[in-house]
Formats: C-alpha cells, structure tokens, sequence
C-alpha cells in the first residue's frame, strides 16, 4: 500500500516541477484593520522576462486564504487548468509566506489551516491528474522497455492519424515500421471506454516486432510466428486485453466522438 501511494504521486511532483510559476517575491506586509481581513499582501512574478502583480488575503472565515493575479493572462502561459494552476500558485505563495518571521501568530495558523485542509483536496485532485494522464505513449513504452525487453528495443512511438475510411473487415490498433522504427498506435484508442490494458497490449504489440522480427519461411512473410506470439502472451494482461478486443473491436470502428477531447481539457 506504501508502496502504491509512492508511485503515485511521482507525476504530480514532476507536473509542479514543469508548471515553472515564476520567480516569486513578496511585497511588504499590510494587516488590515477590518475584522474579516486578517492580511492583505501583494507579491510578483517574474515569468519568461514578464512581471504579475498578484495579491494574497488570509482572513478567519472561508477559505481563509485566497490569491489573485491582477494580469489575467498569467494563467495563459500554463496548458493546465486555471484552477490547477491557481491552487499550487497559493501552495507556493502560502508556504513563502510562512516564513516570514514578522507574520502574526494568528495568521500563521490560519494559512496552517489551509494548506492542511487543502492537501486533503489535492489526494482527489491527483487522481484525476494520473487518469488523465496514464494513456502517455512514452512512459508506457520506458515502462515495457525496462520491464520485458531489457531496454533493448529503440523505436519512436506516436500516435497515428485518425483516417477517416471506413473498414469493415477489422481494425489496426498499432503498426510498426521496420525500416524507419516508428510505431504509430491508433488515436482511437485514447478514448475513454477502452480498457489501459488494450492500448497496452497494442504497444507491447508493436514492440514484439522488434523484438521476434519477421521471416520468410517457405516463401511467405511471417510476421506473428510462434517466437512472436510466445513473446507476446508473457503482457501480464493479454488475456483480459485479447478478450475485451474479441467482443468490442466493432465500437474501434467508428470515429471518435468529437467532444471526448474538449471535455477531458
Ligand atoms: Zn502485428
């Protein structure tokens, strides 16, 4: 279980790490006088040669912190969500704020507060983030290079264009192109209703060619052999792959549907 949570959250890390929110200073400290104010502070942000002016407010009632970026198209350098965005931007600017020595006793419990109360939003927010996340070509590639080839095999991956022709007789998740080393795995199958397994099994498919080349055996090519198909069956998933694909390759068939995209964005 320990161990699970740990592999988690390594993308979440490397996501903050490649948001780059800018090179941070606070201005000076301005407590307000108001009761439902408890601090007022602005901050910059230097981000590719370009300086944001934002603002953080602590105060006692919900949430008690709350940032905002005068210069709305801050939140445009970024290709994740604002809301994303704006929540590791308050991680960031809360836990600066922290250290300042001169910050009231009063508020550095408030912020305490909600960085926790935040942190318990974040483990939901993760999930999400990993779902969305877990159809990456590559890192499934990396993965099966290390897990079942030694990292013998040296190919590019990418997914193929979605042509629009019609094929009645089947469909071509994947294909690999021996001279150029490209495998192109089928875009259909970013969709939503198949299984990771399924666009697993495509990928370790396409790398098995690599791995049990083709031969000509009694004049014909032979591209799925026995050497193949051994090497093939040891995708810890290929039966549960296989068995899906059997009973659903039809619904492959059609396009994608058009809003299945804009709605994950
Ligand atoms: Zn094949």
């Amino acid at each position: 279980m320990a161990c699970l949570m740990k592999s988690l959250k390594t993308p979440v890390q490397t996501l903050v790490k490649a948001l780059n929110l800018g090179i941070l200073s606070l201005g000076k400290c301005q407590m307000s006088t108001s009761d439902s104010v408890a601090l007022n502070r602005m901050f910059t942000l230097k981000k590719k040669g370009m300086d944001y002016v934002g603002q953080v407010r602590v105060r006692s009632e919900n949430p008690h912190a709350r940032i905002e970026v005068f210069n709305e198209s801050y939140f445009e350098e970024f290709d994740q969500p604002e809301a994303l965005v704006r929540d590791y931007l308050t991680e960031k600017v809360l836990s600066r704020l922290l250290k300042d020595k001169e910050l009231p006793e009063e508020v550095k419990d408030l912020i305490q507060e909600h960085i926790e109360y935040q942190e318990l939003l974040t483990e939901k927010k993760e999930t999400v983030l990993i779902s969305s996340n877990d159809r990456d070509l590559d890192k499934i590639f990396e993965r099966f290079n290390s897990e079942y080839f030694d990292n013998h095999i040296q190919a590019e991956i990418r997914w193929g264009r979605d042509v629009k022709s019609r094929n009645k007789s089947g469909f071509r998740y994947g294909s690999y192109d021996e001279q150029k080393r490209i495998i192109r795995i089928h875009p259909r199958l970013k969709q939503d209703f198949v299984p990771i397994s399924v666009l697993e099994l495509t990928i370790y498919h396409e790398m098995c060619h690599q791995y049990a080349p083709s031969y000509k055996r009694n004049g014909t090519w032979q591209s799925h052999h026995p050497e193949f198909k051994k090497k093939e069956r040891e995708y810890k998933n290929f039966k549960e792959a296989r068995k899906w694909e059997k009973h659903n390759w039809h619904r492959l068939l059609l396009p994608s549907e058009e809003n299945s995209e804009s709605v994950t964005a």
